[in-house]
């Protein structure tokens, strides 16, 4: 009989992590068409979702509703086809309703929509869920529960001065319980972070506003896992991960392009990016019109 060691049984987990991550994707460029969706940023910020409902957050289909689960907010909600992927494959819904984004039909749509199974709230205007988190974590804390609170945040929306508002009333009331997780993929829209409102030093930022600060490779599963699981929830202070990531993360075709922001390409170009995505072409050549925002 085989016998694995510990190390073993972490390098099986995160190589079972990252398969997960690449049927994700996969899911997440099927939904890049007919009218389209964000899929730079939720490229982006899949790894780490795929992470927190695998591995970290307590919450299934059978605690859904269960006043101990944890609370995950995607507040940088055009990413949600990241989270609707995610959901799917841990069968929270079926994978077949991936087909139904942007129909009229159903709530898979640009946004988080609470009626989906998983989705604890709606998000839209950016810097605003951080608040409701805030609002949860608070009350969680005067039930003396212990439930974790964690909220998804771009780096664009760091711009928000609601953010900082926020963070302000997290570290008055010492809520330990919440954890902020950055999608540090360097771009708003079409732009550089640094070139339009430069966040840099952003770790000293959040330790100025209080917060045990942490940054990782977003990307890097082993890292992931190491970080979140030596998190102690009892430092009398909210914590945030700076998450370092690569906009379009799986796909080198629009890796970093400032324009690939958002994307609706022909079904042609979906099989052809899904080939790329697996390796089994170099890169694809991309006609389908770039979105250019000025
Ligand atoms: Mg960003």
């Amino acid at each position: 009989m085989a016998i694995y060691n510990r190390y073993d049984m972490e390098n099986v987990k995160h190589e079972i992590l990252k398969k997960r991550a690449l049927s994700a994707r996969e899911q997440v460029i099927r939904m890049a068409t007919d009218g389209g969706c964000f899929l730079g940023a939720s490229l982006s910020c899949i790894d780490l979702i795929v992470y927190l409902y695998s591995e970290f957050l307590k919450i299934d289909m059978n605690t859904i509703d269960s006043i101990e689960r944890d609370y995950f907010f995607l507040s940088k909600g055009h990413d949600v086809p990241a989270l609707y992927a995610t959901l799917s494959d841990l069968g929270f819904f079926e994978k077949q309703r991936l087909l139904n984004h942007l129909k009229t039909n159903d709530y898979i749509y640009w946004h988080p929509n609470k009626m989906i199974p998983g989705v604890e709230f709606h998000s839209g205007s950016l810097g605003h869920l951080i608040s409701v988190a805030i609002g949860v974590a608070l009350d969680i804390k005067i039930r003396l529960m212990n439930n974790k609170v964690v909220v998804l945040l771009g780096d664009g929306e760091l711009n928000e001065g609601s953010v900082w508002e926020a963070l302000l009333v997290a570290n008055a009331y010492k809520l330990d319980n919440l954890l902020l997780v950055i999608d540090r993929n360097q771009f708003q829209a079409n732009m550089k972070t640094e070139s339009l409102i430069p966040l840099e030093p952003l770790e000293s930022k959040f330790e100025a506003f209080g917060l045990e600060v942490y940054s990782i490779d977003g990307h890097n599963f082993q890292e992931i896992d190491e970080t979140f699981q030596g998190l102690s929830f009892n430092s009398k202070r909210p914590t945030v991960i700076i998450a370092d990531t690569i906009r379009g993360k799986g796909l080198p075709s629009i890796e970093e392009k400032a324009d690939r922001w958002f994307c609706n390409f022909s079904h042609k170009e979906i099989e052809n990016l899904i080939d790329e995505l697996y390796g089994k072409t170099l890169k694809t050549e991309l006609t389908s019109e770039k979105l250019i925002v000025r």
